[in-house]
C-alpha cells in the first residue's frame, strides 16, 4: 500500500461523547480512529438534559431506541420564574423542524453506550492519558502537534506512525489549548454548580418535562431520571453559595431548603449520590483548530449550563467534523482550510447560544411573555393563536438547537427584546 492510499489516522483524546461520537463517524467512514481516555471519569458526570436537536444525532447513529431504553422522554421545558408564573417551552412547537421530544439520561450509562456504539463501528479505545508535544510557530494556528513516543507506542496498529489528525475531545480539561497556549474568551457569571440525584421527589409535569426555577440568587433545575429518580442542581453566585455553609452538601442542601419550589414538593427527599461539583465553566476557545488538530465538545468552548446545549454542540460538532475529515491520508493536505471553517461555525453556533442564554439570564424572554399573554387576553381569536404559534415555534426552535443560528428566529428574538416587552421592565425577572 503506497503512502498515498492509506486510511486516515486519526487520535481522539477524550472518551465522552464528543470523542466518542466523532469516533463512531470516522470509524463507519474507514478512518483509523482511535480514542484514548484516561479512564478518569466521575461515577456521576453533569449533563443529563438533552435538547431534540440530538434525537436527529441519536438517529444517524442508529442508538434511538437504546437511548429511549436508558432515558425519560422529555416532551418540553417549563420555566419558572415568580412563584406564580411559568413559560412552558414545548417541544411539539418544533414539529416538522425537528422530532418535538429529546431525552433525559443518566450520563454514565449514555456516555457507555456511545462509546460501544463507537467500538461496534470500528473505532479503538486504548485506556491510556495521551500526551501530546508542539511543534510550535508563531501562532497556534500554523503549530502542528504530535503524540509523546509514550503515547503513540500505546496505538500498535499504527506502528510508530504519528496520526494524521489529533483531536482534543478532553472537555474541560483542554489539553491542546494548554499544550498550545491558546486563550479563551470567558463568560460573565462566576457562578458554581452543585447537583445531586434524590429519591421521594414528585417529578414535574407533564411527565418528563425539566424545570428550571429562578430563585431568589441563581437558579435551580429538576430533571427526571430513570428509577423514579430526581436529578436536583443548582447555579449560583460563588460568594453566595458560601453563605450557605462550607461544603458542597451543606451549601446544596441548605440552598433547596430554602426555595420553596423545591422544598415544598421535595421535603422527604433522600440524596443517593455524591454531591458534583463545576465552577469556571463558561469559555469560549480563542482558536479551536490548526494544521494537524482540532478542538470538539467542551475542549472548544461550553457557553452555560441554561438551556442545555452543552451535548447538542458536542454531539452535533462531533458529527460536523467527522463530515470534514477524508478517508484517505492524501486528502489531509486541504484539510486545514476545511478546519478553519468549522471553527467559524463553532463559534459562531456557540455565540448564538450564549445570545439566547442571555435572555433568560437577564429577564428579557420573560418581559416578553408576559407582554404576549396580556395581549392574547386582550385581543382573543384566530390572529392572536397564530402569531404566538409563530413565536412559540421559532424559541423553541432556537431552544431545541435547530434554529440556533437562524437568521429570522434571531432577528425575531432580536426584535420582540427590543419591542415586544409592554411595558415590563425585564430586571424585575433578571437571575442574579
Ligand atoms: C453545571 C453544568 C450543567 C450542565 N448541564 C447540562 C445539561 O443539562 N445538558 C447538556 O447537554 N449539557 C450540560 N452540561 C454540559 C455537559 O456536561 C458537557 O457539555 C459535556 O459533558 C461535554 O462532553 P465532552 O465529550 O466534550 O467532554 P467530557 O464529557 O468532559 O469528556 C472528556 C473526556 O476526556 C478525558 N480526558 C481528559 N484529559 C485526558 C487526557 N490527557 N488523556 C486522555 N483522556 C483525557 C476525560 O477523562 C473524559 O473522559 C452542563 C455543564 C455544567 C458545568
Amino acid at each position: 500500500m503506497t503512502a498515498s492510499s492509506e486510511n486516515t489516522r486519526v487520535a481522539i483524546i477524550g472518551a465522552g461523547p464528543a470523542g466518542a461520537t466523532l469516533a463512531a463517524f470516522l470509524a463507519r467512514k474507514g478512518v483509523s480512529a482511535v480514542i484514548l481516555d484516561d479512564g478518569a471519569r466521575p461515577p456521576l458526570i453533569v449533563g443529563e438534559s438533552l435538547v431534540p436537536q440530538l434525537v436527529a444525532v441519536f438517529r444517524s447513529l442508529g442508538i434511538e431506541d437504546e437511548v429511549a431504553k436508558i432515558g425519560v422522554y422529555k416532551p418540553g421545558v417549563t420555566f419558572t420564574f415568580t412563584p406564580e408564573d411559568e413559560l412552558r417551552l414545548s417541544f411539539d412547537a418544533v414539529r416538522g423542524v425537528l422530532p418535538p421530544y429529546a431525552y433525559n439520561v443518566p450520563r454514565k450509562e449514555f456516555d457507555a453506550l456511545i462509546l460501544q456504539t463507537a467500538l461496534r463501528d470500528g473505532a479503538h479505545y486504548i485506556e491510556a492519558a495521551a500526551k501530546c508535544e508542539v511543534e510550535k510557530s508563531a501562532h497556534p494556528v500554523q503549530s502542528r502537534v504530535r503524540l509523546s513516543e509514550q503515547t503513540l507506542a500505546r496505538v500498535p496498529e499504527w506502528a510508530g506512525r504519528q496520526p494524521d489528525l489529533i483531536i482534543d475531545a478532553t472537555g474541560r480539561r483542554r489539553v491542546l489549548s494548554k499544550l498550545l497556549g491558546v486563550g479563551a474568551k470567558e463568560g460573565k457569571r462566576t457562578d458554581v454548580s452543585h447537583f445531586a440525584h434524590y429519591e421521594n421527589c414528585p417529578w414535574p409535569e407533564p411527565r418528563g418535562t425539566i424545570m428550571i426555577i429562578r430563585m431568589k440568587q441563581g437558579w435551580a433545575w429538576k430533571i427526571p431520571l430513570p428509577g423514579s429518580l430526581l436529578s436536583i442542581g443548582i447555579v449560583v453566585n460563588r460568594d453566595y453559595a458560601k453563605k450557605f455553609g462550607a461544603t458542597s452538601e451543606e451549601q446544596l442542601e441548605n440552598i433547596i431548603s430554602e426555595e420553596p419550589r423545591i422544598a415544598q414538593d421535595c421535603g422527604g427527599r433522600r440524596r443517593v449520590s455524591k454531591v458534583a461539583t463545576f465552577a469556571n465553566y463558561q469559555l469560549i476557545s480563542h482558536c479551536g483548530a490548526g494544521q494537524n488538530w482540532a478542538m470538539v465538545g467542551d475542549a472548544f468552548g461550553f457557553v452555560d449550563p441554561m438551556l442545555s446545549p452543552g451535548l447538542c454542540m458536542a454531539m452535533v460538532s462531533a458529527e460536523k467534523l467527522a463530515g470534514i475529515i477524508p478517508t484517505q491520508a492524501e486528502g489531509c493536505r486541504k484539510l486545514p482550510a476545511s478546519l478553519a471553517k468549522y471553527c467559524q461555525w463553532y463559534v459562531r453556533t456557540l455565540s448564538s447560544w450564549q445570545n439566547l442564554v442571555d435572555y433568560f439570564y437577564d429577564g428579557r424572554i420573560f418581559a416578553i411573555q408576559r407582554a404576549g399573554m396580556e395581549m392574547a387576553a386582550r385581543h382573543p381569536g384566530r390572529i392572536s393563536d397564530m402569531i404566538e404559534r409563530h413565536i412559540g415555534k421559532n424559541l423553541s426552535g432556537m431552544a431545541s438547537g435547530a434554529l440556533i443560528n437562524h437568521p429570522y428566529s434571531r432577528w425575531l428574538l432580536s426584535t420582540l427584546g427590543k419591542y415586544g416587552r409592554g411595558g415590563y421592565q425585564p430586571a424585575e425577572f433578571a437571575i442574579s
